[in-house]
């Protein structure tokens, strides 16, 4: 027996493009297509059982590739996901995303949304117009979960592939593979499958309610340097020179760095800009004067977050006006 129309959840649905919103010209083709192309209309018409379990409101708030994503887009996205929360008529958000930079994204919004009703992001890696995309059901669990209670105060979550992780641990791991989100290490927080939505853990860091960052304006400028063998400084010297506010490395094993590198950092550092040091690795933590002297050179270690989400929260950060001397206690926070 189907719930009354009037009291299932009513979930808002945000489109931005990306893969599952992507059209090739021929439905065997994976690979090669064009990305953001199919409305958010079209994509829920091929999920009619939404209607099932939850009245949906549908935006396209843009409709892009995700390898071009913008801290500007970032901006909109958040004053829309926040207001639409803010209405008492709204019980969660979908965001569809591109796989590319949704890991981004979503803990962007983990840390600027400020609600405890869920606010899930899905994807695909195969066009809308492929035979057996993987974008339908993927929308479906991602509103299955969005409108189930258990999901409220677990801060922004990613539904893919069956599985639901949390934005702070999520990650691309695969190219092409269906099942390309992993969260290393933690593992998923829970798993979404035939309208059943189960958490297996619980999210220990603060977020949303309990982050005081917010998307005010534009982000500080802050870019991300890789230490490999025979790394040279000109990049961190390049990069200085333009001015940005804050570096990333990701580094080698334990966030280490090559000997050329490390001497750029500590040049850069004296000129006030921020450096977080996190791994290329792919898991694991780092550890603050472990692979290299925080303490003498004035660099934060990035503990579990990937290169890409610490230049998320240093960016927010440093927005926020956090002096170098508080940055490590946020990223041992968030
Ligand atoms: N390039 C696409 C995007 O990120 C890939 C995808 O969605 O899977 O928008």
């Amino acid at each position: 027996m189907n719930p009354s129309h009037t009291s299932l959840p009513r979930i808002a649905v945000l489109a931005t493009g990306g893969t599952i919103a992507g059209q090739a010209g021929d439905a065997a083709r994976t690979s090669g297509y064009k990305a953001g192309v199919v409305g958010v209309d079209k994509l829920l018409d091929a999920v009619p059982s939404l209607s099932q379990i939850a009245r949906i409101h549908a935006e396209q708030v843009a409709s892009i590739d995700s390898k071009d994503m913008t801290p500007a887009l970032w901006g909109t996205l958040c004053a829309r996901v926040n207001a639409l929360l803010a209405q008492d008529d709204v019980d969660g958000i979908v965001i569809t995303h591109g796989t590319d930079t949704l890991e981004e994204t979503a803990y962007l919004l983990h840390l600027t949304v400020k609600s405890d009703k869920p606010v899930v992001l899905t994807a695909a890696m195969r066009p809308a117009t492929a035979l057996s995309a993987d974008g339908p059901l993927n929308l479906f669990n991602a509103v299955t979960v969005a409108a189930n209670r258990a999901a409220w105060k677990q801060g922004v979550l990613v539904a893919f592939n069956n599985q639901i992780h949390c934005a702070r641990e999520v990650t691309k791991t695969s190219t092409y593979a269906v099942d390309a989100f992993r969260s290393p290490e933690v593992g998923a927080l829970g798993w979404v499958q035939d309208g059943e939505v189960r958490f297996q853990r619980a999210v220990l860091r603060r977020h949303t309610l309990q982050s005081p960052f917010e998307m005010s304006g534009p982000l500080p400028e802050v870019e991300i340097v890789t230490s490999y063998a025979g790394a040279s400084r000109a990049s961190i010297d390049a990069f200085v020179a333009v001015g940005v506010k804050g570096l990333v490395i990701a580094g080698t094993g334990n966030g280490s760095m090559h000997l050329t590198l490390q001497a750029a950092v500590a040049d850069a550092i004296k000129q006030g800009v921020a450096v977080v040091r996190s791994s290329r690795v792919g898991a694991g933590h780092v550890m603050r004067n472990g692979a290299a002297p925080d303490d003498a050179l004035g660099s934060i270690s990035a503990d579990t977050l990937n290169s890409y989400k610490a230049r998320v929260l240093l960016m927010l950060a440093l927005s926020k006006g956090v002096p170098a001397s508080g940055l490590q206690a946020v990223f041992d926070t968030y």
